[in-house]
């Protein structure tokens, strides 16, 4: 069952934008189900800590800053080939070359401040899904 889950974060620039019931709406329609959710938001620490594969890149000090400045959506997602899917739901990692249609398409502002997150692989979905929810936080 591990292969069917992956972990999403609306970021806090599409919280603050007003997108959370929309970007639900779309993962929905497009056949998830939500096995764990909540409104959090990470202190530095856990930014650093989840980010940490990405430390030596020039750009982790303002992902750092951009992810821990206001609240995001934490959440588990299951469906058949979840990983795979759900990148291609939210496109490119910088909007200017996500396909149209996809979440970050419509609601990213930049290649940093980009909407969503979404595991790139089964075993960092688990990862992930763990570092926010516990075992009884997930359905
Ligand atoms: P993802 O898997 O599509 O989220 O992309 P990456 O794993 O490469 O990067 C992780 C996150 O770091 C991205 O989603 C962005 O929020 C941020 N990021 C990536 N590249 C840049 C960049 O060039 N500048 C800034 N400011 N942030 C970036």
């Amino acid at each position: 069952m591990a292969g069917n889950r992956t972990f999403t974060m609306i970021k806090p620039d599409a919280v603050e934008n007003g997108h959370i019931g929309a970007i639900l709406e779309q993962i929905n329609a497009s056949g998830f189900r939500i096995v764990a959710m909540k409104l959090t938001q990470m202190s530095k620490r856990d930014a650093e800590q989840f980010y940490a594969i990405h430390k030596e890149r020039p750009f982790f000090g303002e992902l750092v800053e951009f992810m821990t400045r206001g609240p995001i959506v934490a959440a588990i997602l299951e469906k058949d080939n979840a990983v795979e899917d759900f990148r291609t739901l939210i496109g490119a990692t910088n909007p200017a070359e996500a396909a149209e249609g996809t979440i970050r398409k419509k609601y990213a502002t930049s290649i940093g401040e980009n909407a969503v997150h979404g595991s790139d692989s089964d075993e960092n979905a688990l990862i992930e899904g763990d570092f926010h929810f516990s075992g009884r936080e997930q359905f």
